[in-house]
């Protein structure tokens, strides 16, 4: 999917979100576990406002646990309640209508109190594109899409997925639109997969990779390509690369291109094992990169 966000894109994005948000009780807002804030739109906080929120760290299964964990201590530190989940294979799901419940629990008592019935939460998913809204919707769907909405002359009707007996979820997300503006949050979203590599150099993108795995993850970034050090000079490092894993041209030459592709498929396919690229507000600052 190509995305290109222009204000008048972003500006719609926003309306629509900020529309859908008044049918719902609860926004699960949806991040990438490798980058909690890098996956989160800028200006999430603005448009959520006053409304309650899970925070749905998605793809927890390609992210360092380690640091899943810690984000999940970061968020609620903030006051946000946060769950790791993995849509994809349906992990950490039956967790969401439990901590929903626990979110909504005043809100209800009061209803309640007031002689009111509760009925079924209303939710809906918002994130970025490729953060996972699509997967975690059918995981959710089963076979519950309850058709309520299609009214003739409601040209776009909400539809309701039910979701348990005390949950229904508006069936399309809001798609919010990342901050790409920023050159480091850039390598990670395509790092990630989140945005196209066709928006960045790819040789600078693997060139953030292999920084980033230097500085983090050296074992893995060595025992990947069979290297028994790490070359200080970035070229020896591509060149080493490149040895061994054949990516050269006519002549034997290593071919930059090539090993910057075949780098960036390597991340992106957890071939140095689960990552997390987010770490920059963990560690407060307390980790020095290696230059
Ligand atoms: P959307 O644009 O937010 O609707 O994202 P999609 O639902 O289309 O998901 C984007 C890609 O991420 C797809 O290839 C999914 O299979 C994959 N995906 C979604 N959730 C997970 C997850 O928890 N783990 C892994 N490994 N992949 C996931």
């Amino acid at each position: 999917m190509t995305i290109q966000w222009f204000p008048g894109h972003m500006a719609k994005a926003r309306r629509q979100v900020t529309e859908k948000l008044k049918l719902v009780d609860i926004v699960f807002e949806l991040v990438d576990a490798r980058i909690p804030i890098s996956s989160r739109n800028p200006m999430i906080d603005e448009i959520i406002q006053q409304k309650s929120r899970l925070i749905l760290i998605n793809k927890a299964d390609m992210a360092d646990p380690v640091r899943t964990k810690q984000w999940v201590a970061y968020f609620e530190n903030q006051g946000i309640r946060a769950l790791p989940i993995n849509a994809d294979k349906g992990v950490g799901l039956k967790e969401i209508q439990r901590v929903t419940m626990e979110i909504l629990k005043e809100k209800w008592d009061r209803m309640i109190a007031k002689g009111i019935r509760p009925r079924a939460v209303r939710a809906m998913i918002v994130g970025i594109p490729n953060v996972g809204k699509s997967t975690l919707i059918n995981r959710l769907v089963k076979k519950n899409i309850a058709k309520t909405g299609n009214t003739p002359g409601v040209t776009k009707a909400q539809q309701w997925i039910k979701v348990g007996k005390e949950m229904e979820l508006l069936d399309t997300p809001g798609i919010l639109w990342p901050k790409f503006e920023d050159q480091q949050v850039g390598y990670r979203l395509a790092l990630t997969g989140a945005i196209k590599d066709t928006l960045l150099n790819l040789q600078d993108i693997s060139m953030y990779a292999l920084k980033f795995l230097e500085a983090y993850y050296p074992e893995r970034l060595m025992s990947r390509y069979d290297l028994t050090e790490i070359p200080e000079d970035v070229v020896e490092l591509y060149e080493a690369i490149g040895r061994r894993r054949g990516t050269l041209m006519a002549g034997g030459v290593v071919d930059f291109d090539k090993t910057a592709d075949l780098i960036v498929r390597d991340v992106r396919n957890v071939q140095f094992g689960p990552l997390t690229f987010d770490l920059d507000v963990l560690d407060d600052g307390d980790h020095e990169e290696k230059e």
